[in-house]
């Protein structure tokens, strides 16, 4: 998990915090002493760090938290505000041309996730209606072309190309052509990218920069190589003048410092951030929701955001109502776990919950897709009956289960043993609450 060991250190050193009921100002100091070296650990930029603390310590010390019934909660509060401000302190918005269609130039070095990520913003755009066209200007790194047709493809989503023989400017300004032809509301431009920075890139850049006039140019750096991202952002945003940066591997064990530093020296805000390699690891960037992860206060805000664009309602309400009269079945619960699925990685959906991380073996959990692969495959290998009436799977059909799915008896029995407990729960359950809700003290 990206975040990692700055988010431990600092709910560390805020859990001693909020313990006290007194504070001192070397209860402050202390606190503020490790903070500071919890952010250079994770490759905050050394200035930022100097001026954040500062920022804290200001207001920490101050007669009002003192004299607070919780003044290590206060204190926190205030950590929460400044690293929000630090990230941008409100969300950065992508830009929409008045005309359409809006066009959005991706930019950075190669291997940064450029082209993957033109295809998960164009899939997030989708989501809101909206009918991208993706253009593929990387002429010369071998595949990129093919890449983005075959995202294309997986997306459902128009990829114009001209090969690798014709300039990107060439094929940016016919691509232009064609979304205002077909209608399209978005072009997003693939550009090529280089090891390092360089004139000739930058020039090539700024040659389609010229030919299509952006309403947007994001650039995309790997949040992974943490200080040399918010260099390489440096660098571009001088030649290019950036729009937004997209940071993308935040699902890796980044250590976070890209993430903090890039808008405070750069100016630039954080407009997405990319966190796995399928197409829809993309998200809005929320400079006061990723503060709150980082603090372990969770994200809430994102969970249910993604719940409510990815799971359909009327299902949930038919699922609800199956739970309640205790009609559940194995079908149900493949149903369910497709729709969990939807949501991204479980342990995605474990880190936004808030306290998740603190909790005792929570933070060694890996709810690896792997497991989730063999319970849908035991389900899968039963009959319909099998699924309907789990009562009915004996020895020997257990074993057939097993055979077919690839797994063991054990696997089969685990799995239909926590089937049977959760329906006994549910029995219990719908008693309780009647088919009305809860019964109250006169029944
Ligand atoms: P480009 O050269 O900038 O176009 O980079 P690509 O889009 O080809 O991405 C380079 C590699 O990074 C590919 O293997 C991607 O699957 C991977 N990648 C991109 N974004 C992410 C991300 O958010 N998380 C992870 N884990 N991998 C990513």
């Amino acid at each position: 998990m990206a975040f990692e060991g700055l988010a431990s250190r600092l709910q560390n050193v805020f859990g001693k915090l909020r313990g006290k009921g007194k504070l001192s100002e070397e209860d402050v100091n202390e606190a503020l002493r490790e903070v500071r070296l919890a952010l250079l650990e994770a490759d905050v930029n050394f200035k930022v760090v100097k001026e954040f603390v500062a920022k804290v310590k200001e207001q920490a010390i101050g007669q009002d938290v003192m004299k607070s019934f919780t003044p290590g909660m206060v204190v926190v509060d205030i950590v929460n505000k400044e690293l929000t401000a630090l990230m941008g302190g409100t969300q950065s918005k992508l830009a929409k041309a008045n005309k359409p269609p809006t066009v959005i130039m991706m930019v950075g070095l190669q291997g940064a996730g450029k082209t993957t990520t033109t295809g998960k913003l164009a899939k997030l755009l989708q989501k809101q209606n909206a009918r991208p066209l993706l253009v593929a200007c990387d002429v010369y790194r071998p595949a990129a072309i093919k890449q983005l047709q075959v995202l294309g493809e997986q997306i459902k989503a128009p990829v114009f190309s001209l090969g690798d023989q014709v300039s990107p400017v060439e094929i940016a300004r016919k691509g232009m052509q064609q979304a205002k032809d077909n209608h399209n509301d978005y072009v997003i431009i693939d550009t090529a990218g280089r090891l390092h920075v360089d004139e000739e890139l930058m020039d090539e850049l700024k040659n389609i920069r010229e030919a299509v006039k952006p309403d947007e140019i994001l650039l995309v750096v790997d949040a992974m190589t943490g200080q040399d991202a918010v260099n390489v952002a440096e660098s571009f945003h001088k030649q290019m003048e950036l729009t937004g940066v997209v940071l993308t591997k935040l699902d890796g064990d980044t250590r976070g410092g890209a993430a903090l530093s890039v808008k405070a020296v750069t100016g630039c805000p954080i407009k997405f951030a990319a966190m796995g390699e399928k197409v829809d690891a993309l998200e809005p960037f929320f400079p006061d929701r990723m503060a709150s992860r980082i603090l372990g206060m969770g994200d809430m805000l994102t969970l249910i955001e993604k719940a409510q664009s990815n799971i359909d309602a009327d299902k949930a309400k038919e699922m609800e109502r199956k739970l309640r009269n205790a009609e559940f079945t194995f079908e149900d619960f493949l149903e369910q776990m497709d729709q969990v699925k939807k949501l991204g990685p479980l342990d995605q959906i474990l880190e936004m919950l808030p306290g998740m991380n603190k909790m005792k073996g929570m933070k060694d959990l890996k709810v690896d897709d792997k497991q989730m692969g063999h319970i849908e495959a035991i389900v899968k290998s039963m009959t319909v009956q099998e699924k309907r009436q789990p009562e009915i799977i004996n020895a020997s059909r257990r074993k057939r289960i097993a055979n077919g799915s690839g797994t063991s008896i054990q696997e089969v029995n685990r799995l239909i043993k926590q089937f049977d407990d959760m329906r006994k729960m549910m029995k219990q359950f719908s008693g309780m609450m009647g088919p009305k809700g809860p019964k109250g003290p006169l029944g």
